[in-house]
């Protein structure tokens, strides 16, 4: 059995599940490329965790560090 699902090579579509186009994998129109964009950029904001501060800023002491000191009286 030779593969005879040309449909199915590129995938679907994950913002609409429609045949995704090679010009627009893995989506099916730019619309739809735009639309997951947008969905990724509202995640990645949403996360804050993985919000580096200034790479040129060397902080060896952090300030917020817990004082196991004061609990040892
Ligand atoms: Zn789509």
């Amino acid at each position: 059995m030779a593969s005879s699902k040309p449909a199915a090579a590129a995938g679907r579509c994950p913002t609409c599940g429609a045949p995704a186009l090679a010009a627009f994998r893995p989506f099916c129109s730019k619309r739809c490329a735009d639309v997951d964009l947008h969905r990724w950029f509202s995640g990645a904001f949403a996360i804050p965790a993985v919000e580096a501060d200034d790479p040129d800023d060397d902080d060896a002491e952090s300030p917020r560090l817990p004082t196991r000191s004061a609990e040892d009286d």
